[in-house]
């Protein structure tokens, strides 16, 4: 068995304990490393060549097939490069070309903004006979009716940790003829995913969260291989073609999961992340995620017992949880920003969500208690009342 956590493989500041890897997990040392073997030695001495001659080409297809192991999908079916929204237009735009007759996608309210916007957005070019429908996160089963073409949904509840049983819904809305859409933002990396299992058409989700890929890091995209050809790309920029050096005036797919790539890889980005993955070597997600539930019901019971002003956001059933506690509290940005002042770095989703991510690979039951001693101070105190910590940042 590993030991958790590796916390002497990243570098987090001394005194810090660092709540919000679901948001932007922390610097691997060899990927800093990395980084700078890919500039001095691959850009700044071998320029374009490079693409060949440090094989940059097949580095977005490697990375793929790494992330592919994590989420239970076979090698070759995931797609790396571009933003988690572009990937969710990508998935959304060829899952209704697959339902022709149908209008509608079903998503819930507590989706991320994002892919509710990209849907509107896809939408509004599509044609306005199309309809995103949402409803509340408990309700989704039922609403899973003959009209509707694709099922989008975010496992894991950005806000609250609240987890969708994936297997269940996919087979929902096969039931109902409908494409399934998971967005695995919180739980790659997180938690165990069984896409192979689900038997869902697509999956999209980042790296710059728990795999710790760094700001702007790419996205992956995952299309079950047995509907890879039906699969039109809707941005059909010429590294999904299938022959992009060809220079063809004509847009031909390739027939791989490249065909879910768009346009220059981020090699930079992606020799960064392909670094940031070798941390979880000897690592099981089986038990990343008993580490993680341990982790999640420690800083629960502890804040209860310090913090009764404070009222549990995410379900209390682990099952039913990802890797995020979130609380409840009416002035939950100037706590927030009081605890990060003090080096307990949560962050805060509007309305009034204190939200902290557990990570096992780089957090330990000591920092659980810790954090939850700051948390008590600062609530029992009420520094958080301080006029400075009201003062509202770009980034929550
Ligand atoms: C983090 C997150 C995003 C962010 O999308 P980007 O294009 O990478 O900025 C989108 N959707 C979900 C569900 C997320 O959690």
């Amino acid at each position: 068995m590993t030991q958790l956590p590796k916390k002497h493989l990243f570098d987090i500041p001394e005194g810090m304990i660092y709540l919000d890897g679901n948001s932007l997990g922390p610097l691997p040392k060899g990927a800093a490393e990395r980084a700078t073997k890919t500039l001095t030695q691959e850009w700044g001495t071998q320029l374009i060549k490079a693409w060949n001659t440090a094989d940059w080409m097949a580095l977005p297809q490697k990375v793929g097939d790494r992330i592919a192991g994590f989420i239970g999908a076979a090698p070759g079916s995931v797609a790396t490069g571009d933003t988690l929204s572009i990937k969710v237009y990508q998935a959304l735009a060829a899952a209704l070309k697959m339902r022709p007759d149908r209008r509608v996608i079903l998503s819930d309210t507590g989706n991320f903004p994002s892919d509710l916007y990209m849907a509107q957005g896809l939408i509004s070019t599509i044609g306005k006979d199309y309809e995103l429908r949402t409803v509340a996160p408990e309700d989704v089963a039922e609403a899973i009716t003959e009209d509707v073409a694709v099922v989008m949904l975010t496992e894991v509840d950005y806000r609250t940790g609240r987890r969708h049983d994936m297997t269940e819904l996919t087979a929902r809305a096969h039931q109902a003829g409908a494409v399934m859409i998971w967005d695995l933002a919180h739980s790659a990396g997180a938690l165990p995913v069984d896409l192979t299992g689900c038997n869902a058409e697509f999956a999209v989700g980042c790296t710059y969260k728990y795999f710790n890929g760094g700001p702007g890091a790419p996205a992956f995209i995952y299309a079950r291989p047995d509907i890879l050809l039906e699969v039109e790309p809707a941005l059909s920029g010429w590294l999904g073609h299938d022959a992009p050096f060809a220079m063809e005036p004509g847009y031909r797919p390739a027939m791989t999961t490249e065909r879910l790539r768009v346009g220059t890889p981020p090699i930079v980005q992606l020799s960064i992340l392909d670094a940031a993955l070798d941390v979880w070597d000897g690592v099981s997600m089986d038990e990343i995620r008993g580490a993680s539930v341990a982790l999640c019901e420690s800083f629960i019971t502890e804040v209860e017992a310090r913090c009764p002003q404070l009222t549990l956001a995410s379900p209390r059933d682990a099952v039913v949880r990802g890797s995020q506690v979130s609380f409840a509290f009416e002035e939950g940005y100037p706590v927030m920003q009081a605890l990060i002042e003090r080096g307990v770095i949560g962050d805060f989703r509007a309305p009034n969500i204190l939200r902290f991510g557990f990570t096992p690979l780089y957090i330990d039951q000591d920092d659980v208690i810790a954090a939850a001693k700051v948390l008590e101070d600062v609530m029992t105190s009420e520094s958080w009342k301080d006029p400075k910590y009201q003062v509202r940042s770009r980034v929550t």
